[in-house]
């Protein structure tokens, strides 16, 4: 490959050889504008490090609750106690659904919800001993940092003593949620001050990591942040990554609101190909179809990511910060979608272990 910017061509020899890029580095790469050269190097490292396996995870996910008591400027999926179209689901529901979610023959259930002003932990305790007492193989993810953090006050326990509690109650993973971007001014911004900080939210994942939870990563993008600060967050992410190894996967999902200014796919492709090439300790970069649209995620496949995400099937839909309302899709379409990028689809489960490929 011939490279139209010489500092990419200089730094692909480094880094296929194994070499971290810098801080420095990183910045040269965002002002790059040899699309496609990032995207072959992109492309070479994914290659060394997953082969031509795509993968997709088939869950379920179950919203126990749309009412939140935070005020997330951008959030369009949170609702005050009283709004017409608030809800919050019983236990009873929330064991029904779990008990629905046989039909979809998924290893996953993903619960998640806002931060409720009355539900007590001892509610999610036994939401999680419900869904396992329907579905015992089941793995669940559930819970971001904030919810983690809120449980912590609420109980007044440390959050080491949250997971205490919640892993052996049946909880295998947390999301990334409520990471958007660490940079104090953007959060401001975003009206997340509030919410859990950058530091805060490291703190929570590197102690999920030491009750062997695992987690995925996050970084929101393209709400008014320098390449400075995204690049401040990977460097957090990748740190932590260092110290622990308990990240699974690394998602780059772009902000998008229709009073604000969009991404634009070259900055899209850009972030998922430089996320790749700047977390040399993570395996999976996951393009995230939800935001990218299916036909966008699969271009991402050719600049470095190697997972789509799930299938979000049924079950309530949860937000993000920033986002519209994801849709589900037939697992069909998904294996077209992979086949048609040249690519080799494959199940996984939450912990990345492959369970069917599909030749
Ligand atoms: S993004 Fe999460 S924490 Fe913020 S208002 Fe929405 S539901 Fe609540």
């Amino acid at each position: 490959m011939k490279f139209n910017d010489s500092f990419l061509e200089i730094l692909a020899a480094k880094v296929v050889a194994g070499e971290r890029v810098s801080v420095d580095e990183a910045l040269k790469l965002f002002l790059s504008k040899d699309i496609l050269g990032l995207g072959y190097l992109a492309n070479e490292l994914r290659k060394q490090k997953v082969g031509d396996v795509v993968t997709f995870v088939g869950n379920y996910h179950i919203c126990y609750s749309n009412i939140c008591i935070n005020n997330c400027k951008y959030c369009i999926f949170s609702r005050k106690p009283g709004d017409a179209d608030a809800f919050s689901l019983s236990l009873a529901e929330i064991e029904a659904l779990a008990e629905e979610s046989k039909q979809n023959e998924v290893p996953e259930i993903l619960i998640l919800g806002g931060i409720h002003p009355e539900l007590r932990f001892q509610f999610f305790i036994e939401a999680l001993a419900r869904i396992k007492m329907r579905v015992p193989e089941i793995k669940i993810l559930g819970f971001s940092p904030i919810e983690i953090d809120h449980f912590s006050r609420q109980e007044n326990i440390s959050i080491d003593e949250v997971f205490d509690i919640l892993q052996p109650a049946g909880l295998s993973a947390i999301t990334g949620g409520g990471a958007e971007i660490f940079s104090p001014r953007i959060r401001a911004d975003l009206g997340c001050a509030d919410k859990l900080g950058g530091e805060q939210w490291l703190r929570v994942m590197e102690a999920a990591h030491r009750h062997d939870v695992y987690s995925n990563a996050s970084m929101l993008y393209g709400a008014g942040e320098t390449y400075g600060e995204r690049i401040q967050h990977l460097q957090a992410i990748r740190e932590l990554q260092d110290k622990t190894g308990k990240f699974t996967h690394f998602l780059p999902f772009a902000f998008s609101q229709a009073d604000y200014p969009q991404t634009t796919g070259y900055d899209d492709l850009k972030m998922i190909a430089i996320s790749r090439i700047f977390l040399d300790n993570f395996t999976h970069i996951r393009a995230y179809w939800s935001h990218l649209g299916l036909p966008g995620a699969q271009l991402a496949l050719a600049f470095g990511a190697d997972d789509l995400n799930g299938l979000k099937q049924k079950g309530r839909i949860i937000h993000s910060s920033g986002g519209g309302l994801p849709k589900a899709v037939e697992r069909s379409v998904m294996i077209a979608v992979i086949k048609d990028a040249g690519r080799i689809p494959a199940e996984r489960d939450i912990l990345f272990n492959i369970i069917k490929v599909y030749n």
